[in-house]
């Protein structure tokens, strides 16, 4: 029995991962017990997750949230945390093997922190924690000898890959590929007035709101980049972006010798998951089989970096190094934000991402406080020179 601590349990990678839970509790090879869940403010779906699964404990970051939980479920005697303190127990959880991060945006980097320093296996969706604080987090997972697992499709693709890598030196380049999102195609000029309703329309994948924003921005890629410097210890130089309209070929990874090894499915985040609770092994999953006959085409071309600038951006930001990356994820989160809400149009969004990374020092100390700072000033400024 595997014992799961589930950080944003209500969200599009949380309840995936219950769905494949409940696959691999009916084939009963590999038994999974989620033994905490957690999410910011959805008390209603949190509560029915919590009878389904009866977890010793819940979290709820919002404490008025939490309020409303306790009194959803006073017939049952399971504790509800709430605020980061919550968040970090839960992280921690003593009889948790594995901790998944899927909560949203930066505030999952102290919890990571946590599961790693409590040596709990951590499988990430949290692409955030890695972007803003992969230093820290890989070197702790080092001294802590514990296994970062990706969650994110293009980074499993790559470690599914690598399973067959005798060597780190035989490996040249890693090649993540990015389905180019809803706008892929249009030009700076069709991107004007384009309305956070088709942002939110990915033409291949469906998931929360901030990522799909980042996939029409491209943003998302250049998150991954960065992602995948750390997780695989490859420079930024030696990280290939392809645009793959299809979403089939999740990543590749050419060897020295110029041979390629890719990884391909239906593009569905369940296989991912699985493979990040079942590793090494390799189980039946919910998802459909990939027909290669349907598939008598895919596609590969060269990213439009003019149209959508953010994904250089990261680039130079991770080249930089320091602080910069965390300025940059904080200054997007406080982007997404305000054009979600209706506050600045689409292309303002990397204009402002582009201010955070030229005003961040990139010598300052990378510390936990140091990153926190660092992000905080970037959303401050971002605000306001939105509103400038
Ligand atoms: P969603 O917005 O669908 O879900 C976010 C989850 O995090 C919800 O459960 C939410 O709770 C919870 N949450 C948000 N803030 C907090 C907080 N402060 N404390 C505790 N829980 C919190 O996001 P996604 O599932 O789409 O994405 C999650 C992460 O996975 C992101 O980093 C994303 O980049 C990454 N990812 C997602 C993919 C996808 O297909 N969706 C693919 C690859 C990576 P509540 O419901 O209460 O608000
Ligand atoms: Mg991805």
């Amino acid at each position: 029995m595997k014992k799961l601590s589930l950080l944003g349990s209500t969200g599009s990678i949380g309840t995936q991962t219950l769905e494949v839970v409940r696959s691999l509790n009916r084939q009963g090879r590999l038994p999974v017990s989620p033994v905490v869940l957690c999410a910011h403010s959805n008390a209603k779906l949190l509560e029915e997750q919590i009878r389904e699964f009866s977890p010793h404990a819940a979290v709820l970051f919002d404490p008025a949230a939490a309020k409303n939980l306790r009194e959803r479920i006073r017939d049952l005697s399971i504790p509800v945390l709430e605020g980061m303190e919550g968040l970090c127990e839960a992280a921690a959880w003593e009889e948790a093997d594995i901790t998944l991060n899927s909560v949203v945006g930066m505030v999952g980097l102290r919890p990571t922190l946590a599961a790693i320093r409590a040596k709990k296996t951590v499988a990430l969706a949290n692409k955030e924690t890695l972007v803003a604080g992969g230093r820290m987090v890989m070197e702790e997972a080092r001294k802590n000898k514990v296994e970062i697992l990706p969650v994110d499709s293009e980074h499993s693709a790559i470690f599914q890959c690598l399973q067959g890598c005798p060597e780190k030196k035989a490996l040249k380049k890693l090649i993540l590929t990015a389905s180019g999102g809803p706008f892929y195609g249009k030009t700076r000029e069709e991107l004007q007035n384009v309305t956070p309703a088709q942002a939110l329309k990915h033409p291949n994948w469906s998931m929360g709101a901030k990522i799909t924003i980042d996939s029409a921005t491209m943003m998302n890629k250049g998150l991954e980049v960065i992602e995948a410097s750390w997780l695989f210890d490859v420079p930024p130089e030696q990280i290939q972006v392809v645009v793959h309209r299809e979403s089939i070929v999740h990543s590749l990874i050419e060897y020295q010798d110029n041979s390629i090894i890719a990884q391909l499915g239906c593009p569905d985040m369940r296989i991912p998951i699985q493979y990040a609770l079942s590793f090494p092994k390799r189980y039946p999953s919910p998802v459909k089989e990939l027909d290669l006959w349907e598939r008598p085409s895919l596609t590969f071309g060269k990213p439009d970096e003019e149209a959508f600038p953010c994904l250089a951006l990261c680039v130079k930001a991770q080249t930089l190094g320091g602080l910069v990356p965390a300025a940059v994820n904080g200054a997007n989160e406080k982007a997404v934000e305000l054009f979600l809400a209706g506050k600045i149009r689409f292309l303002e969004i990397p204009q402002l991402v582009e201010e955070a990374l030229s005003l961040q020092d990139p010598s300052d100390a990378v510390t936990l406080e140091g990153i926190l700072e660092a992000d905080r000033r970037a959303r401050e400024l971002t605000e306001q020179n939105a509103n400038g």
